[in-house]
């Protein structure tokens, strides 16, 4: 156990870096993207196939940057009393495009009820959508991906998500949480991390439940607040 806490804590750690660097490179990545946005307007340039080059590597940086952002924000300034059925309501309607582009069957299943947790509302969704994100790339053409929301008798509340996409082996599901493992070509391995870090540091418990080809069911669980 000893063991365990250890690893944890340098995990914890090199998000906490990893987020402050992301932050400082932020900046000068925007201005040189916004130029090299502009050389690419002029397709008669000698140079137009490294400005091509150029402008799909920075994006690759833009992409592994982004997921580390949410982590920069100083947490406990924007933690509040949540509805987690109201961002649960909300969220799908982020994803509506590469659902439609999927064909994919999403169907929710969200109670009338208000149950609110303590959290941080950004995080909160950043969580949401990296794993329906992995849920969309996980299932096949017409997939279908559930996502809904319970409470339980001991005062918390889950969100389950359910897809019935390529699901995972004993030896990935070992992985999942482990930064940078990713068995996507374009992958950066870092969204599950990010999302255990989160719910951990909101009181939450995440579940993995899959299966080679059956699918994947996640259930993410917090202590609800009066
Ligand atoms: P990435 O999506 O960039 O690969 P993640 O940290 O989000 O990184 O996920 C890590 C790995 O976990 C994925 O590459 C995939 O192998 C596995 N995974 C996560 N969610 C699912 C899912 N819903 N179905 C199947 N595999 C999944
Ligand atoms: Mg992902």
């Amino acid at each position: 156990a000893e063991k365990r806490i250890l690893q944890s804590e340098k995990l914890a750690l090199a998000g906490e870096i990893a987020a402050g660097v992301a932050h400082e490179i932020r900046n000068p990545l925007t201005a040189v993207s916004g130029f090299i946005q502009m050389m690419n307007e002029d397709k008669e340039s000698p140079y137009y196939t490294y400005t091509q080059i150029i402008h799909s590597e920075l994006e690759r940086i833009n992409l592994i940057i982004g997921e580390f952002l949410v982590l920069s924000k100083p947490h406990i300034d924007d933690v509040k009393k949540l509805s987690i059925t109201n961002v649960c309501l909300t969220i799908a309607t982020f994803l509506q495009f590469e659902f439609q582009s999927k064909n994919i069957q999403f169907t929710q299943c969200i109670p009338q009820d208000d149950y609110f947790i303590l959290a941080d509302e950004n995080q909160i969704k950043q969580v949401l959508l990296n794993i329906l994100r992995n849920a969309i790339e996980a299932v096949h053409d017409n997939g279908r991906i559930e996502l809904s929301l319970h409470a339980n008798d001991d005062h918390s509340v889950t969100i389950q998500l359910k897809d019935d996409g390529i699901g995972m082996d004993a030896a990935t599901l070992a992985q999942v949480f482990d930064p940078f493992f990713t068995t996507k070509e374009n992958g950066t391995g870092l969204g599950m991390m990010l999302t255990s870090q989160i719910i951990r540091s909101f009181n939450g418990n995440i579940c993995i439940d899959s299966s080679k080809e059956a699918g994947t069911t996640i259930e993410i669980t917090f202590p609800i607040i009066e």
